[in-house]
């Protein structure tokens, strides 16, 4: 029996050949830079993957080129259901619209699909097949009990782990063994003849870590499982990105170590090799020590985070921007109103060592973004997500739109706008205290120094012989200096810090008085406004409260 005839023993309905689908998959047009985003739907997508979708989506962006998904979900035992629903969702929340993917339906967007793995099984088989014919993949038949034993005697020998050389025992199995056992029905995977040696060197250009020089590979690589016959990771990306006409792989660093194998499989195939991005781990600060962020421990880790708190999209893709590229920071100087994608990302530029995400980072660029824009695009940004999040909340924001968004308008539209919120789960923080439903039994925060006559002598005053609502803002401060000193408060701050026994208190605290009563914060933004928007009749309420 001839290798050629186990291939078409072990797979007699694959009658594609490699050259059948190279037609079917032609090249793209000369020059387009093709990326993809490649998860496997095992779990909710990590800040990782996320960076990784943005360098995906940059390059292939920057150059007209192609940016696509696919689903590898060849691991079915692992599936997480509502995970492709999910990365799906995160890719329209944050507008990365793949050129090419599975769209809802089971409707395809693209040439190249399918774009999900389970369903290609017969691709992957026709260059299996093609491998088996030429000798170079094998049938394996080792159980799980003499694999475990051999990496048992590995570890005690102190040897390389895998499956190579002498522990590679069905590597030479006679061609008729091999058939046979397969039409007994033995399970069996299939792997790689691996050609390489373990002791000679290959240099890989890694366009984010640069050079490196590596061991060949020479572990017969389990290619495709025994369990659905769907291929391995390592098989798949071969097949896929070869037939996809993926120019730029990128992914995390921890492929970097499955180099010599995918290596190893294009030289096998005569294929040309992709480029190659490998992202850094992501990094955070914790106390004094800086390590790699954690799906288990940070919650910051996870994509789900970023929306159940409100981060405008542009906040997120900004923060990432920052550690995807060195030089991106000094360039959001010279540019401040650029979208990002003008940024000339460079992966040359992305940091190998790691790259650290920091939450007050990316805080501070949020509140920046928000304090820029305008009310009605605030209160839009929190409408839609406390309709999701905080549906009390939600209702109330709406009961009276303009006075919700008058709200958010405070110190807003300015030159030094206010910078309070940096995502919409904390707004809700800084301005409860102007909806009354929520105005129900505040914690006022007097001065301790002024007895309940005191204030509601400046309350009462006030508002009964002053306050106007009509007033501008010099009228309205003149009144409230003339009441102060009718009441005994010094108004020049300077002569009261000087002698501040000498009167009651100051202006200062005669404002505060006013801003505690109708608010109960020692602080708020300002208080002209504040009082104007409460207006008379939510004022008075308010001073009831008091009494
Ligand atoms: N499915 C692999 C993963 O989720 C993809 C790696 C790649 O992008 O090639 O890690």
């Amino acid at each position: 029996m001839t290798n050629k005839e186990l291939a078409e023993f072990m797979f007699p309905n694959i009658t594609k050949t490699i050259a059948d689908l190279e037609k079917e998959y032609p090249e793209r047009p000369e020059g387009t830079i093709v990326t993809r985003y490649a998860p496997s739907p095992t779990g909710f997508m990590h800040i990782g993957n996320f960076y990784q979708v943005v360098v995906n989506y940059l390059l292939a962006k920057q150059s007209d080129g192609v940016f696509f998904l696919r689903n590898e979900d060849t691991d079915q035992k692992r599936e997480i259901e509502g995970a492709v629903e999910y990365i799906m969702h995160v890719l329209e929340h944050y507008k990365f619209i793949p050129d090419e993917c599975e769209i809802k339906n089971g409707e395809t967007r693209g040439n190249y699909g399918p774009y999900i793995q389970s369903e290609r099984k017969e691709i992957y088989h026709a260059f299996i097949k093609h491998l088996i014919s030429e000798g170079k993949a094998y049938p394996c038949f080792l159980t799980q009990e003499e694999m475990d034993s051999i990496r048992e005697s590995q570890t005690r020998d102190k040897r390389r782990i895998g499956i190579y050389g002498r522990y590679a025992k069905y590597r030479n199995l006679p061609i008729e063994e091999a058939a046979e056992r397969v039409k007994n029905g033995e399970p069996f995977v299939i792997r790689l003849k691996s050609e390489g040696n373990f002791n000679t060197k290959f240099k890989f250009e890694d366009l984010a870590f640069g050079t490196m020089e590596m061991p060949e590979n020479d572990i017969d690589t389990v290619i495709m499982k025994s369990s659905n016959q769907l291929p391995t990771y390592h098989f798949a990306h071969l097949v896929d990105d070869h037939l996809m006409r993926t120019t730029h792989v990128i992914r995390g660093q921890e492929w970097v170590s499955s180099v010599p194998t995918h290596y190893e499989l294009f030289k096998m195939f005569g294929f040309k090799m992709p480029k190659y991005v490998h992202t850094p781990l992501i990094l955070k600060k914790d106390g004094d020590k800086i390590r790699k962020i954690s799906k288990r421990l940070d919650p910051e880790a996870r994509m789900t985070y970023y929306e159940e708190k409100g981060y405008p999209i542009y906040s997120v893709i900004e923060a990432i921007m920052t550690i995807a590229n060195s030089n991106y920071e000094q360039w959001r100087e010279g540019h401040p109103d650029a979208p990002f994608t003008e940024f000339e990302f460079s992966p040359k530029k992305m940091s190998a060592s790691g790259a650290l995400f920091d939450l007050d980072k990316l805080d501070n660029i949020s509140k920046n973004y928000l304090s820029k824009l305008k009310a009605t695009e605030v209160f839009d940004l929190l409408d839609t997500w406390s309709k999701e999040y905080d549906k009390e909340f939600n209702e109330l924001i709406n009961k009276d739109k303009e006075y919700t968004t008058n709200i958010l308008n405070i110190e807003r539209e300015q030159k030094k706008p206010r910078k309070d919120y940096a995502y919409m789960a904390e707004v809700k923080n800084y301005i409860w205290y102007m909806y009354d439903e929520l105005f129900t039994n505040p914690e006022y925060q007097f001065d301790e120094k002024f007895s309940k006559d005191d204030i509601n002598e400046v309350l009462n005053t006030y508002f009964e012989s002053y306050y106007d609502e009509n007033d501008d803002k010099d009228t309205w401060f003149n009144k409230m200096k003339d009441m102060a000193e009718k009441l005994g408060y010094e108004t020049n701050m300077k002569e009261y810090k000087e002698h501040p026994e000498a009167k009651k208190g100051s202006i200062a605290d005669v404002s505060n008085i006013i801003r505690v009563g109708v608010t109960s914060l020692s602080q708020t933004p300002d208080l002209y406004i504040i009082l104007k928007l409460l207006g008379k009749d939510r004022i008075k309420n308010r001073l009831d409260m008091l009494k």
